[in-house]
C-alpha cells in the first residue's frame, strides 16, 4: 500500500454520510486523522471492498493522544498546498489577504500562506502550529455554542481523558498552586478574559488558543482541609471545529507553557 498523499485521497473512499460511528463528527475529520496516522481507515464500518484492498497493510497508528506535534506539523503543512485558503478563511471567520490566511492565536496574529509557510508575532511552537493548521484544514467553523463541557465529553475524548488529566489538568493545577499571578498572565499576556465564576469555582478564565476553540480554566482554592483543584472545559463544538488529537495537544501545550513561565519567575511547579 502506498501512503495517501493527502487527506482527500482518503476522503474519496469514505461514504461521506458523516454518520459519526467512527467517533469523529465528520468523514473529513476522519480522513484527516487517517492521513495523519492517528486512525486506521478500517475503523470506518461502511468501507467498501475497494477501499479495504487499497489500504491493506495499513500500519498500526500510534494513539492520537501520543502523536508528536512535530510529526503532525510537517504532514499538515504539506496538506495546506491543496487547500483553498480563501474559502478556509471564510469558513473559519479568518482574514484572507495577500495570499495569506490570518487569525488570532492566544491574542496574536498567526498566518499561513499557500505553500504552508507560517508567520506569527509569537514563537512558532509545534503544539500551537499543528492545531492551527488542523483547524483551518478540517474544522467545520461552527459558531461557539456557549456550553462548557469537560474533555471526556467531547467526541473521542473519553478514552484519552486520564492522560489529559495527567498531562494537562494536574500540571496546570500545580502551577496555579505555586504561581498565583498565573491567571493575571492568562488575561494580560495571552488575551484571555476573566469570566463570571463557573461551576462554583473561585477563579474562571477563558483564553482563545484558536478563535472558535475557547478554553476555560476553573480553579478552586483549598478549603476546610480539602486540596485545591483545577479543571479545563471546552465549548461543546470543540470536537467539530478541531480534531480531538489537536484539542489534546493544545491543552497539554498550554500546561507546559504555564509551567515554563512559572519557572522563569522562580516558581518550580514540576514536583
Ligand atoms: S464511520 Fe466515520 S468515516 Fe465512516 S462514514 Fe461514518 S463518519 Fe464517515
Amino acid at each position: 500500500m502506498s501512503k495517501p498523499k493527502n487527506a482527500f485521497e482518503v476522503f474519496r473512499f469514505l461514504d461521506k454520510s458523516n454518520c459519526g460511528e467512527c467517533g469523529e463528527k465528520t468523514c473529513l475529520a476522519f480522513a484527516g486523522a487517517v492521513f495523519l496516522g492517528q486512525r486506521r481507515i478500517r475503523e470506518c464500518p461502511t468501507l467498501s471492498r475497494e477501499a479495504l484492498e487499497r489500504f491493506a497493510g495499513e500500519p498500526d497508528p500510534r494513539s492520537s493522544h501520543e502523536a508528536s506535534p512535530e510529526d503532525r506539523l510537517e504532514k499538515l503543512k504539506s496538506e495546506v498546498v491543496h487547500l483553498d485558503l480563501a474559502k478556509a478563511a471564510e469558513r473559519m471567520d479568518a482574514v484572507f489577504s495577500g495570499s495569506k490566511l490570518t487569525l488570532k492565536v492566544l491574542g496574536k496574529d498567526f498566518s499561513v500562506d499557500e505553500k504552508g509557510n507560517l508567520a506569527t508575532e509569537i514563537h512558532i511552537n509545534p503544539w500551537v502550529a499543528a492545531p492551527f493548521l488542523s483547524y483551518i484544514l478540517y474544522g467545520q467553523g461552527l459558531p461557539v455554542a456557549g456550553k462548557w463541557v469537560p474533555y471526556r465529553e467531547l467526541g473521542g475524548g473519553r478514552d484519552g481523558y486520564p492522560l489529559f488529566q495527567k498531562r494537562c489538568e494536574e500540571p496546570m493545577k500545580k502551577v496555579a498552586d505555586v504561581y498565583t499571578p498565573l491567571f493575571d498572565d492568562i488575561v494580560h499576556v495571552f488575551g484571555g478574559k476573566q469570566v463570571d465564576k463557573q461551576f462554583e469555582s473561585d477563579i474562571s478564565v477563558v483564553l482563545y488558543p484558536l478563535p472558535k476553540v475557547p478554553v476555560m480554566i476553573c480553579y478552586w482554592l483549598p478549603e476546610d482541609g480539602m486540596d485545591s483543584s483545577l479543571h479545563i472545559f471546552f465549548d461543546e463544538t470543540a470536537d467539530r471545529n478541531l480534531d480531538i488529537g489537536s484539542v489534546f495537544t493544545l491543552g497539554t501545550g498550554l500546561a507546559q507553557m504555564f509551567t515554563k513561565i512559572a519557572l522563569r519567575h522562580g516558581f518550580d511547579a514540576r514536583t
